[in-house]
Parts: C-alpha cells; structure tokens; sequence
C-alpha cells in the first residue's frame, strides 16, 4: 500500500490510530478457523461513523479492500483480509448509546462486547438473548454481521431476530439508516435481513438497535446421558414435541463428552452421548416442564438424569463447557479443529447424529459431535494433524459429506458460522437460481468489490 494512503488514514483517525506493525498486522491477519493467516497492509482504529465514512470513501477511490474486524472470533474465515488492503477494527467503537428501557430496546456501538452488554443490562433487569457461545470475546457488529446463534436459539432465535435498526456505512462513504424501531413494519423492502449475516460485505455496521428481553424470573437445567444413539434422537424428537420449549437443547456425543472430561474437573459427566437442557420461565411453569423432561428421559432410558434448579447450579453446569475449543488447543497444540456445521430441518435431527458418528469409521478421522440440536444446527469437529496435511483432506471430506447431506434433506451449508472462505463451494447448490440475485445485490452495493473481498462468493 502506498505511503501516502498510509498519511491520508492518519489525517483521518490520528496518527496513534493506524498501525502497520507487524504484531498488530499478525494479530488482524487470522481468525479462529483452520483457514491460512494473511496479512492486512495496515490497522485502522476509527472512533466514529463519521472516521469510518471518510476511510471508505478513500479506500474505495483508490480499490483498497476493507475488512472490518470485530473480536475476530469467526469460525470460517470471514474477518481474514485475503485480498490484504484496510483491516477496520471496531474496538474504539464499544460504548452503549442509550437504553430505551420502556421499548425494551438498546442502542449501541458495533465494538460492544456481547458479554459486557449483558452486565451492563443487569441493573435493568434485561437482556439480549441471541447471543453465541463465544460471547466473552465477540463483538455486536461481529455477531450482526454473522447473524450468530447460540445456545438460547431454540427459544428465542439467532441474533438477525432481534436487529430492529442498523446504521451503516456503504461502500462509497455514504452513511444510511436500515429499519426501524417499530416492533411491525412493512415498509418498503426488508433491507435489514440483507445487512445481518452479510459479513462485512455490504457494508460496515457502525450503530445498532437491538429489541431485549426482561431477564426470566428463574432458570433451571436438566444434564441426561443415554447409552443408546436412538434413545437419545427419540428423547430429543419427544422433547421437541411436547409443551416445554427449552431455552437451549444442546448435543454432546460420547468424543465431545470424553473431551469435556479431560478439559475440566468441576463436572465428572457419564461417557456416553449427553443431552443438556436449559429452562427459562416461573418456579411453577418450569417445576411442570421439569416432570415431563424427566418422564421423557426415563422413557427413553435415560441413564444419568441430573436436576439443576437455580441459575447459579445452571451457571455452573454450562461453565463446563464453555471455553472446550480453547482447552482443546491447549491440550493438543498439534492439532487442528475443522469444524463441519450444517443445519437440518428437526425431523432429520437422529439421522444427522448418526450420519455424522458413521464417518468417523468411513474417513479414519477422529469425529467430536455436539450442536445446538434443539433447532438443528450440528458441529461435528473433524480433527486433524497440523504437520499431516492428508488429515486436513480427510477432514474437508467429512465437511463435504455432511454438507452435502444437510442442503440434500432441505437444509442449510451453515446455520451460524457463514459462507466465509469454507463453504463457498456450496452456496450454488444450496440455492441454484437466487445466487445470480445474490451477486447482483452485491455489484449493486459495492460495484468495485472493496467491502470484505474473496468471501461468501468465488471471484
Ligand atoms: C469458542 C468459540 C465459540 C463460538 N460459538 C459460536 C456460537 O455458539 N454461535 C455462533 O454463531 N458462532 C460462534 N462462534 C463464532 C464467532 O464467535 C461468531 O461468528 C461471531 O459472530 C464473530 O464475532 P466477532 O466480533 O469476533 O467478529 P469477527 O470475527 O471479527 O467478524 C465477523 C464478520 O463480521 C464482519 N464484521 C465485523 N464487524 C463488523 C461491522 N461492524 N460491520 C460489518 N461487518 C463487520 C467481519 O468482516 C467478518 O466478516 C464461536 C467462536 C469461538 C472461537
């Protein structure tokens, strides 16, 4: 990149908020996936929409690529600047705006924490529900951009359910304002769903209003092993059906759950496929769901059934898992995760499960499965060896395989994680005649390409 743009970004920011040293470049030029690192040219740090307007409008004068950049905690390359140019960090950008407490309703910057607008809802007894397990470190425009789920989708949907307003700014500089903060509105074209999951691509997410919801009256948890791969489809399905709606529904397969053991003391869990359950409601509604969850359980021979009925037992049951991928690269600094996820309309959940355990012997690779089953989106971590790059084939085939089976049962390539680099090789099959519609949108709103280029569509 020329030095002169260099001195141009730096009128814009300040100097002390562009950087091109090499650790920050490293730091900016990976995410958490299994794709190759590259480097940006430089690191800019705006503190306003205004800042972010005038780099656009520079970098798309001159055909410099912008990648934002949030936490980079993506799982599929997507905030990696392939094509180098400008990586636009959000982190100055992290103050909460203003809370509209009688809408239910907050506004914020895109460098917010997920986890730190949680806390700082506490003190109004609110909270945003959508958020992904990875919320300690990811950003609200990461999470936006990705329309990310988490473990609460199977009550209250992903993140893109709960954008009400974004104000945004194109690829030419302009800045513009998406949506309203009407819970209904029919006016005009849905442009916020185009905005929310387009990973940086259409623009860059530089305010956000966002619909809450008031903080349950309690929670309590259920942790269930079972020994047989049916009766844990069948508890699932029979769970699914009746009046419980959990708040999460989440899969542990026999791998997962050895790995969780060794990666954790708090909880010594049963190795078998395990199945945990989170409610959110009153004492009385939920001591009801609690009856039925356990006879649904027993029924289906259930060998471990574990209550946990108060927030802080339930807190504790999720701290076991939470922070395994991170624990896992510790334990086994040689290996690589390759996680192949899908989604899958619910009443393929037991197939998916076993399909999944069945490559395991068909591609000689090890196979660790959970997922947010309660709403059909899988995470069957294919392990690799980092010095044997056949292992990281063998993987991408486990990727392929049940990607392939996923779009063939009338599902989706991915149901969290994002086209990215990974699954480009998808998006033609999963929807032949709109992806023309989907490059056109693109050309429409970003004619040179700069926004995030080399993601979600082959060049
Ligand atoms: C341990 C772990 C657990 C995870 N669990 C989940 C999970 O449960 N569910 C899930 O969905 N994901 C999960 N993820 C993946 C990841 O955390 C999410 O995809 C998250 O949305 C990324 O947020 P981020 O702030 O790190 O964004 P980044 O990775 O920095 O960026 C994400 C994308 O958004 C773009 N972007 C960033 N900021 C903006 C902005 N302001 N405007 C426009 N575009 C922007 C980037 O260019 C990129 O394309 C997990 C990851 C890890 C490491």
């Amino acid at each position: 990149m020329k030095s002169k743009i260099i001195l141009e970004l730096k009128k814009i920011v300040g100097e002390n908020y562009v950087s091109v040293e090499e650790s920050v470049l490293i730091r900016h030029s990976k995410d958490k996936s299994f794709h190759a690192p590259q480097l940006p040219d430089v690191v800019v740090f705006p503190k306003t929409t205004e800042e972010i307007s005038k780099i656009v409008k520079l970098a798309n004068a001159n055909d410099i690529p912008v990648t934002p950049w949030g936490a980079g905690s993506s799982l599929m390359g997507n905030s990696i600047p392939v094509k180098k140019g400008i990586s636009l960090s959000t982190v100055l950008m992290n103050q909460v705006l203003e809370v509209m407490e009688n809408s239910f309703q907050v506004r914020l910057q895109p460098g917010v924490v997920c986890d730190d607008l949680n806390e700082f809802l506490e003190s109004y007894k609110l909270f945003f529900p959508a958020f992904p397990g990875s919320s300690n470190m990811a950003t609200i425009g990461g999470v936006i951009a990705n329309n990310a789920g988490g473990m609460y989708a199977v009550k209250y949907g992903v993140v893109g359910n709960w954008v009400m307003e974004l104000q945004v700014v194109l690829a030419d500089g302009k800045i513009t304002k998406i949506g309203s903060r009407s819970i209904k509105s029919v006016s005009g074209y849905n442009l916020l769903n185009l905005f929310v999951g387009s990973s940086g691509t259409l623009g860059i997410i530089t305010e956000a209003v966002l619909k809450l919801l008031p903080l349950p009256q309690t929670k309590m948890a259920v942790l269930t092993s079972f020994k047989n791969l049916n009766d844990v489809g069948n508890a699932i399905m029979e769970i699914l059906a009746q009046d419980i709606k959990p708040a999460a529904l989440e899969h542990m397969d026999l791998d997962y759950v050895k790995l969780v053991n060794e990666a954790q003391t708090e909880f010594k869990l049963k190795e078998q496929d395990t199945i945990l359950i989170e409610l959110h409601g009153t004492e009385k509604t939920l001591d009801f769901q609690m009856k039925l969850l356990k006879r649904i359980c027993e029924k289906n021979n259930a060998s471990v059934y574990k209550e946990f009925r108060t927030p802080e037992e339930c807190n504790r049951l999720w701290a076991c898992r939470k922070g395994i991928r991170l624990a896992f690269y510790k334990m086994s600094p040689n290996m690589g995760i390759l996680s192949a996820e899908a989604g899958v309309p619910l009443s393929f959940i037991p197939q998916f499960i076993k399909k999944a355990k069945e490559l395991q012997t068909k591609f000689n690779i090890p196979i660790l499965n959970h997922g947010h089953v309660g709403d059909g989106n899988f995470h069957a971590w294919a392990l690799y060896s980092l010095d044997d790059p056949k292992s990281l084939k063998r993987a991408e085939m486990v990727n392929e395989y049940l990607t392939r089976f996923a779009i063939s049962v009338g599902g989706t390539a991915t149901g969290e994680h994002g086209i990215g680099l990974g699954k480009k090789q998808f998006l033609k099959l999963e929807h032949p005649t709109s992806l023309p519609i989907m490059k056109n949108i693109k050309k429409l709103l970003d004619p040179k390409g700069i926004l995030n280029p080399g993601k979600i569509f082959f060049d």
